[in-house]
Formats: C-alpha cells, structure tokens, sequence
C-alpha cells in the first residue's frame, strides 16, 4: 500500500466529468515496482466504457462549449492545468515514481514541471491557431479556416506516464479537440490525477476522458472507433503499426512516437569528461526507460580505453536507491516482466560474445523491488541482438569504430531513427555529421536535452509525425478552403 502520507487520488475511470466504475464492474491491481505491493485497485475499462467515453467526447466536441469558446479564453483554462499540476507537483511526483519506480527527483525536478510547461507552451498556442488568404484570382476569394479535428485518442506508454500524456492533451486541448486518454495498465494513476486536475482547471465534462485498461482490448477499440478523428499514440513500433493498420480503415489521423537504438557518437576529439557524462546520462537516466535513450555508444577506437575508464568508474558509483529517496538516481524498472525481458537482452550479449565490463545483475533495495544495476558491454558489433533491439533499460551497447565515415554507417545502420548524438569539439563536423544523421533529433555535446517547443519524434521505423512545438498543432487541426464568389 502506499505511504500513510499519500493523499487521497483517483481510481476510477473519468467518463463526462464523472468517476463511474467499468460497466463490467472489473478492477486490475497497479504495483509498485520498488516495494512489489499494490498500490491500488484500478477501474479496469472495457469496450462499453469505449463507446461511453468517445459517445461524450463527441458530444462535447460537436455540441458542448469547448470547441466554439473563445480561443483565449479556452487558453487560459488549458494555462491553469500546468498551474494546478505546479501546485500539486509533490503530489504529482509522489504518485508517479510510488507507479513508475522512477526517482523522486525525476519526478519532482523533470517529469512534472515539463509536462506543466507542455500546458503553459500549449495554451498560448490557443490564440494563434488561424487560417490563412490565397491569391487565388481577381474574381474570388480564397481563404482557409483551421478547425480542430475533432475527438482524439491518446494512447501513452509507463516510462513518462503524465509527461508523454501532457505532451497529445495539452496540444490537442488548446486548439479545440476533445479527448479519450488511455494510460498504461503499469502506470495508470497520474492519468487519473490529470483529469481531476482538468476538472479543477474548469475542462468541461465530455472533453477529457481517461479510461486505464488494457491496450489489446481499450487501444484497440479506440483505433477502430468510427467516432474517433486521430489517434495520438506512443509505445512500441510493434503495436504503432497494428494501431495504424486498425486505424485505416476509419480513415483516422496518425501520428507516433515509437521505438528506438539511438546512436551515441564520442570522436576523438570530444571533451572526454564531458562526453563520458553524457554518454552516461544518456542511457541510465530514467532506469534507461527512455525511448531516446543513447543505447548505442559509437567510441572512436583512438580513445577508446580512456574513455570506457572514465564512463565504467561513475557507472559502478550508480547503485540502486529507494525511488522515494531524494538522493536516489537509480530506480527500480517498471514491472517484474520487463525486467526480466532486460534480463533477457543481458544473456543474450553474453551469449553472442559481447564483453560485460558493468553491472548485468538484477539487485533489491530493503529486500525488495525490480532493480537492474547499470550494465555496459564492450566490444559489441552492430549486428549483435543487444545492438538491434530496444532493450528499454539500463543497459549499453559499446560498438568501437575507425573514422568518421565508419561512425555514420554504423550508426544510421538501425530500422529507427528517433535521436542520436555527437560528441566532438569541431563546430564544422558537428553540423555536417547532425545532416547526415538519420535521426528525429540530433544533439551536439548533450544528450536527452527536451523542450515543449522543440519538436519531437521519429525517422523511418521510430514513427510519423512530431510532436511538441508549433509542428503538433498541425497534427490536432485540419484546414478547409473557403472560396468566395467576388465576379
Ligand atoms: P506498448 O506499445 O506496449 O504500449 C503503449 C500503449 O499502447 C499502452 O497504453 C498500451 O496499453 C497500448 N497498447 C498495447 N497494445 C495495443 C493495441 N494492440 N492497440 C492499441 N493500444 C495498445 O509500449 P510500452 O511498453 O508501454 O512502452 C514502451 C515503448 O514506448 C518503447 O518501445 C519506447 O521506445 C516507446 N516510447 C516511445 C517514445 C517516443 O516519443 N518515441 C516515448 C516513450 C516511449
């Protein structure tokens, strides 16, 4: 059970601006991955609750007061969410790492301002949603509205429950949508928080819906719902591409933000200290839990022994700490079937002759919880399974190679494409190798740097479309073009 000194917080399913148990009356057990007991017996949606849900978003868009309020006025209600979440930040945070396993540091510092901020970036996108006049001919008038389109389906994963919500509400909310929101089974709580949030901020009843359950049976049903417009969708590529096939057949709007085996480039000529921070952060912030995680450290062979003590002395300090621990940097990953899925890729590096240089153990903290201290292999080829698959945890590829032009193959040799980075100390050869990256995001010296105003999101097998800055307002609106007789 969680701590005496957790506040009170939603279990049940959001429906219309009410909290309505499933119609089937079915409940699932949420755990804490650090303490293994249950936190909570959560409503457990199934289709019924689909067509509940999407019946009220429809009508909230079609006859409610969301869609046709003033943009600024609809602005500052979408402003007072990220207030009420900075507020309530302790208790946002608390929620999310008692579900997630993630340090409170995470969650208080990163997970919780940032997804405020996502609300703050968005509700002044409210008021600068707008068409546009064409120079069609002397005799019409051309010009195109920007309309909202419609009920959305937000489908998140567990890693960043309220910040990868955050990131298809805010946007869709701000430009007029409503919303159906289905959070991961593992993380089901800050979405619920989110709505009675929404409620507080003065959302109206019908425009934000949650509704936690399975993904087979609830993401599913929203991906063929025929009143469903767009499903904003991020997770595995597996299950992207079953949603996008589902999907088609209602004609819907898509976009997704899905795996990825991001590349981690160090040239010889980077700031060592500073790369081997980076290339440290890069992979175990988060537990490694990140979809952009740097889990393909590329090392340039001139360097690479120095380097690989440096980067192998701070991850040994990593150890494994109570996630509600202020000091704790290491949580516990997010259920018992992932880490042993984590613990799967481990073996299979051994087995296919990689050498482990850190970490490759499960660990407990107080007798308890899912931990996996931070494992580095060495001397991995490109090829290998540890190489090609997103593992999704603290784990690190370490692939050497000769010059710049080996660098690049190896590292655009990947189906994904999200994010990738380039240590080096020559400005020219930063900018030309970020071109040729095949990568959604390239940072130069950082790693896992993000804003709600930079855009986010995949090359080839990594997803469709971005979100995050002005880009994702294209994403939740649909134009139309007005012609207008002046003969
Ligand atoms: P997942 O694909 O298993 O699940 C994601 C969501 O989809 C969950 O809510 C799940 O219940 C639902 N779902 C599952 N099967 C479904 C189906 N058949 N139809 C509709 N919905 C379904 O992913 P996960 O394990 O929760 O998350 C980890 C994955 O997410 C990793 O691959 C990671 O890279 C990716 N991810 C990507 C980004 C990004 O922005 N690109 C960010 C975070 C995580």
């Amino acid at each position: 059970m969680p701590a005496a000194d957790t506040p009170p917080f939603p279990r049940q399913l959001f429906i219309d601006g009410a909290w309505v148990d499933a119609a089937d009356g079915q409940t699932f057990a949420t755990t804490n991955p650090a303490t293994e007991e249950v936190i909570a017996a959560v409503a457990q949606a199934g289709t019924e609750d689909v067509d509940r849900a999407v019946a009220a978003a429809r009508r909230a868009f079609e006859e409610g007061p969301w869609p046709k309020m003033s943009a600024s006025e609809r602005g500052r209600i979408v402003w007072k969410i990220g207030q009420i979440l900075m507020d309530r930040a302790d208790e946002v945070a608390r929620l999310e790492t008692l579900d997630n396993g993630k340090p409170i540091f995470e969650s208080r510092q990163i997970d919780i301002p940032s997804a405020a901020d996502v609300f703050f970036y968005y509700a002044g996108f409210a008021t600068k949603v707008h068409g546009e006049t064409f120079p069609v001919s002397p005799r019409s008038f051309n010009y195109t509205l920007r309309e909202p389109v419609g009920v959305v389906a937000a489908i998140v994963p567990w890693n960043f429950p309220l910040l990868l919500a955050s990131w298809k509400v805010a946007p869709a909310l701000a430009t007029g949508c409503t919303v159906v929101l289905k959070p991961s089974s593992n993380t089901p709580l800050t979405a619920l928080l989110l709505a009675e949030i929404a409620a507080q901020a003065g959302v109206p009843p019908g425009v934000l819906n949650v509704l936690p359950g399975p993904g087979g049976v609830v993401g599913d049903a929203l991906a063929i719902h025929p009143a469903v417009n767009k499903i904003a969708f991020t997770g595995e590529t597996r299950t992207g591409i079953q949603i996008m096939q589902k999907a088609a057949a209602t004609m819907k709007k898509v976009t997704l933000e899905l795996g990825g085996k991001s590349p981690n480039v160090i040239l010889a000529d980077a700031d060592l200290e500073a790369a081997a921070r980076g290339a440290y952060m890069g992979i175990f912030y988060g537990k490694g839990e990140v979809c952009a995680a740097g889990s393909r450290l590329l090392v340039e062979d001139s360097i690479h022994d120095p380097f690989m003590e440096k980067l192998i002395a701070i991850t040994r300090k990593m150890q494994p700490g109570d996630p509600l621990d202020p000091k704790t940097k290491l949580g516990a990953i997010v259920s018992r079937k992932q880490q042993d899925s984590v613990m799967s890729y481990v073996e299979s590096g051994k087995r296919e002759g990689a050498r482990l240089v850190a970490g490759g153990e499960t660990a407990k903290v107080g007798g308890k919880g899912y931990f996996v201290l931070p494992t580095i292999f060495d001397d991995v080829a490109n090829s290998m399974t540890i190489a090609r698959e997103e593992i999704f945890g603290p784990v690190l590829a370490t692939i050497r190679f000769k010059d710049e032009e080996a660098a690049l193959a190896t590292a655009n040799d990947t189906p994904y494409g999200l994010a990738a980075a380039i240590w080096t100390k020559d400005v020219k050869r930063a900018h030309r190798i970020a071109r040729a990256l095949k990568a959604g995001t390239v940072w130069i010296n950082t790693y896992n740097q993000y804003s709600a105003a930079a855009a986010f999101g995949g090359y080839k097998m990594s997803g469709l479309g971005r979100e995050l800055g002005p880009h994702a307002i294209d994403s939740y609106t649909q134009i139309k073009s007005v012609w207008v007789d002046l003969g």
